[in-house]
């Protein structure tokens, strides 16, 4: 249910100006189909003319109004009016030469948030979409844990994301079909509107719960509730260490939640949905490379139904560590799968336009301060 009623609606929408912002307008995108038939018919609409407009909003996925070809244009007028197709604004956007397209997106409220499209060899389109503005876990190596917490996203600007890709895809013949939420912010800590947004994104863009995955830094009793909503998704680790003293060093929740508790949490994860678990895995230079490090995982994953995704760190303007080298890479992943442990080098995509998670807010960001000092020292002079 959404927040907004007609009721709301203190506002005559005849004498409102032509260019509402779009906080003052109520998201579409927040609405239920039947919430949203039942505000046309409050507002005086015949039911014909509400079940037209869910048909264009639910079933063709249009963006605005001024697509509903059937509609008056003095009703496509109004709802404009009282209605917006999504908050989210493009701020900057890129193409990388792999084809990864990333995108920082402007709130209504100032805050920025990142997707990223991937397009793969095999047909897949995967969008990896963001929970949080920001992060409260304080990963050392992260561009967004670096930049700390700013708020939760609601259900609605995470659909939106995913929507947006869908959209634009199905105007090339293409279809989203992969969403990850390896985005910025820790989809756990947001947990509620997170179970929202995978239903909308299931039952509005038809992408299935297998083909989504979310990725957590090891909120153990989020785990443990996820393992029983009875869905489908898929669930990722962000592990990066095998001794409680490391991991704390570099991801503070381990303080609270230590390695084996976060294991446990997956074996009953495992238990409950019978989904493989994957771990994620940052490889630094010498901090968490080595093949007894890898033998040391292959040790702690045993009997769990899994598999290791290995990618070399992508360096931080925060974070001294660099990334593995190749050697040490393929080494570390040949020792973990001589134990027995299925293991996956994944490429850094869109490694030329910041494309790892915070990085092109924090690139933003930086040259935006770079220029502000400029200016000052051009008063100064
Ligand atoms: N908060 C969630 C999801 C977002 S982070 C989580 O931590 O799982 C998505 C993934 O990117 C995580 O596996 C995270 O550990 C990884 N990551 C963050 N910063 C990175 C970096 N600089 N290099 C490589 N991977 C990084
Ligand atoms: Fe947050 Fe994930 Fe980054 Fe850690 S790695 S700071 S949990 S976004």
């Amino acid at each position: 249910m959404s927040d907004h009623s007609p009721e709301d609606l203190s506002t005559d929408t005849e004498t409102q100006g032509e260019h509402s912002s779009l906080e003052s307008r109520i998201n579409v995108y927040g609405l239920s189909e039947p919430d949203l038939r039942a505000q046309l018919i409050e507002l005086g609409e015949p039911k014909f003319r509400a079940k037209q407009v869910s048909e264009w909003v639910y079933q063709t996925g249009v963006t605005s109004f001024s697509e509903m070809s059937n509609l008056p244009k003095n009703l496509r007028d109004r709802l404009s009016q009282i209605y917006c197709f999504g908050h989210l604004e493009i701020a900057v956007s890129q193409v990388s030469d792999d084809g990864t397209e990333k995108r920082l997106y402007r709130l209504p409220d100032g805050q920025m948030i990142e997707s990223v499209l991937m397009p793969y060899r095999d047909g897949r389109r995967t969008a990896c979409i963001s929970s949080q503005a920001g992060c409260a876990m304080g990963c050392s190596f992260c561009a967004t844990g670096q930049m700390g917490f700013a708020r939760h996203l609601s259900a609605e600007e995470i659909f939106e994301q995913a929507q947006t890709f869908s959209k634009e895809l199905q105007q090339r013949d293409e279809r989203l079909s992969n969403i990850v939420f390896m985005g910025m912010g820790e989809p756990f800590h947001n947990y509620d509107q997170l179970i929202k947004a995978i239903h909308m994104i299931k039952d509005r863009l038809g992408i299935g719960a297998r083909k989504m995955t979310v990725s957590t830094v090891g909120l153990v009793p989020k785990i443990k509730r996820f393992a029983q909503e009875g869905l489908q998704v898929k669930l990722a680790i962000s592990l990066h260490a095998t001794r409680d003293e490391d991991r704390s060093a570099i991801m503070p929740v381990n303080k609270k939640y230590p390695i084996l508790s976060l294991i446990e949490a997956c074996h009953e994860f495992v238990a409950a949905t019978r989904r493989r678990v994957t771990f994620e895995w940052a490889l630094i230079q010498g901090e968490n490379d080595s093949a007894a490090e890898a033998t040391r995982l292959a040790q702690l994953l045993k009997g769990l139904l899994c598999h290791v995704n290995v990618i070399p760190l992508n360096p931080t303007a925060g974070y001294e560590g660099a990334p593995s080298d190749s050697s040490r890479v393929n080494h570390f992943v040949e020792t973990l799968e001589k134990s027995g442990v299925p293991a996956t080098i994944r490429v850094r995509r869109g490694i030329d336009i910041d494309a790892g998670c915070g990085q092109l807010k924090s690139e933003v960001e930086r040259k935006k301060q770079a220029q502000k000092k400029e200016s000052e020292l051009i008063q100064i002079r």
